[in-house]
């Protein structure tokens, strides 16, 4: 049993917009659809060099859609998206590393019902 052995076993929509992986080593993956398309590993998107993120939030429509997932080899997945984009290459490791779970993110707001506190002014 080794981390490269890692692949998905199971995906489905948890709900509109967010993606759901379950991972072979039992994890549940999380996944909002507009978060993978803005962190597309393709040369468009990211910088190769930097790994830094070319693309900026305004630059992906609000509700952009998963239209298609395409297996590559048994590493990775390519998604088509409904803006026409289709060359990025989602490796089940970076994918897994991409995950938007509590676990995962613990400080990433995954509750927008909180309020926020922000300034009116
Ligand atoms: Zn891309
Ligand atoms: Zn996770």
């Amino acid at each position: 049993m080794s981390a490269d052995t890692l692949h998905p076993t199971d995906m489905k929509w948890l709900e509109k917009g967010v993606f759901g992986i379950e991972w072979s080593d039992g994890h549940h993956g999380v996944y909002p659809v507009r978060h993978l398309r803005l962190h597309c590993p393709c040369a468009a998107c990211t910088d190769e060099w930097t790994g830094e993120r070319k693309l900026q939030p305004d630059d992906v429509p609000l509700l952009i859609m998963l239209t298609d997932i395409e297996p590559v080899g048994h590493y990775g997945f390519r998604l088509r998206w409904s803006d026409g984009h289709d060359t990025g290459l989602y490796a089940f490791t970076k994918l897994r590393r991409m995950c938007q779970c509590e676990v995962c993110q613990p400080n990433r707001e995954t509750t927008p019902k909180k309020p926020a506190s922000r300034r009116l002014l």
